[in-house]
């Protein structure tokens, strides 16, 4: 455990953990974060493998691969008619490996609900030979709580939900944390909540600061301090087949997600760190490690609740720039990606 942690402004972590971004409502930004985490931590010469579980195929999309023209996808790999290698494909630019699918996934999940036994771990077992391959493995989950999602659940280490700071936000919260628990007890007893996200945010509309108020009040340091606003690269970079860090690496969007990245890692290294000082093991660590800045958080919004345009790229957006603080300890490459990235895993 010891070599796991050598100063502050190093590498010292590869995460190594499959993450399921989850949430069973559409249009949260579950995609938007897969994509543009994935090509974020890819930026800090991480491993990382992006799979898509959404028969949409957004993520594929998104990742500039057209879903029209899969040869194997995540269909037949939750079928066992393929490898996961062997449909994995290289995203550039992104720098990260993507496991595509299409609307073929949803025949794929029939299928599954026709099967008697092990229907839930077909994704896990698909993922086995090569969970030791990468750093980090992002999972985007459709916009239903159904058996693609439950396979992204059993299949992962923890659960990073996108919300949106609205009303019927947090109702749909309950339902998300009642299967994480039902899956905790049936099938992956270890599985823990990576975080919460406040996706979309704007600091002009009481609501979201109320909601994200409450989202800080119930769940302290599981609500991520870096703050995603609403920005309109990050909803056109889809169109250009590219994560936001390729279209537009300076705007509000790509700072965000990188500063997400920063804290993810942060967080890590702070618990790797616990973990060598205490000399407990790392799940011990975790809940002594210290808090990343829940309050701030807090403060942070409401700070933000200040600020006048929200839709203008504003580089002295308080959230941004606490976020940008966070992001400080990451050596990036975002210039050339596909420098020393060997897309086989
Ligand atoms: P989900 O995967 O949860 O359904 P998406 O990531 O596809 O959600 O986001 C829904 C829509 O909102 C998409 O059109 C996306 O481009 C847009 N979007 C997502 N996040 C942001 C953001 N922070 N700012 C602006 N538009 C966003
Ligand atoms: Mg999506």
């Amino acid at each position: 455990m010891t070599g796991l942690w050598s100063g502050p402004v190093q590498y010292t972590s590869s995460m190594k953990r499959v993450i399921a971004v989850a949430n069973q409502k559409g249009g949260v930004g579950k995609t938007t974060t897969a994509v543009n985490l994935a090509a974020s931590l890819s930026a800090t010469r991480r491993r990382v493998l992006l799979m898509d579980l959404d028969p949409q195929g957004n993520a594929t999309m998104g990742s500039g691969i057209d879903k029209q023209q899969l040869q194997r996808s995540t269909c037949e790999v939750l079928l066992g008619e393929c490898d996961l290698e062997a449909a994995l494909v290289p995203v550039n630019p992104g720098g990260f490996s993507l496991l595509p699918a299409n609307q073929d996934l949803t025949a794929a999940e029939v299928r599954l609900l026709s099967m008697l036994t092990g229907r839930e771990i077909k994704l896990r077992n698909a993922l086995a030979p090569l969970r030791e391959s990468f750093d980090v493995i992002l999972i985007d989950c459709p916009p239903a709580l159904n058996m693609l999602t439950v396979n992204s659940l059993v299949a992962a280490d923890s659960v990073l939900i996108p919300m949106q700071c609205e009303y019927y936000a947090l109702e749909g919260l309950s339902a998300l944390l009642g299967t994480i628990e039902q899956i905790r007890d049936a099938a992956n007893p270890t599985l823990q909540l990576e975080g919460i996200l406040r996706t979309m945010f704007d600091p002009r509309n009481n609501l979201s600061t109320e909601v994200s108020a409450q989202l800080i009040m119930h769940f302290g340091e599981k609500v991520f301090r870096t703050i995603i606003p609403r920005n309109v690269r990050l909803a056109e970079a889809p169109s250009f087949g590219k994560p936001v860090l390729f279209h537009d690496k300076e705007s509000r969007g790509a700072l965000a997600y990188l500063a997400l990245a920063g804290e993810m890692i942060r967080r890590e290294e702070e618990e790797a760190h616990a973990a060598a000082t205490a000399g407990t093991s790392g799940a011990d660590a975790v809940a002594a490690a210290p808090a990343t800045g829940g309050t701030d958080g807090a403060n942070g919004v409401g700070a933000e609740g200040e600020q006048t345009s929200a839709a203008a790229d504003e580089p002295t957006e308080p959230a941004v720039d606490a976020a940008n603080r966070d992001a400080e300890p990451v050596e990036l490459n975002t210039t050339d990606p596909a420098s020393g990235y060997d897309p086989s895993p």
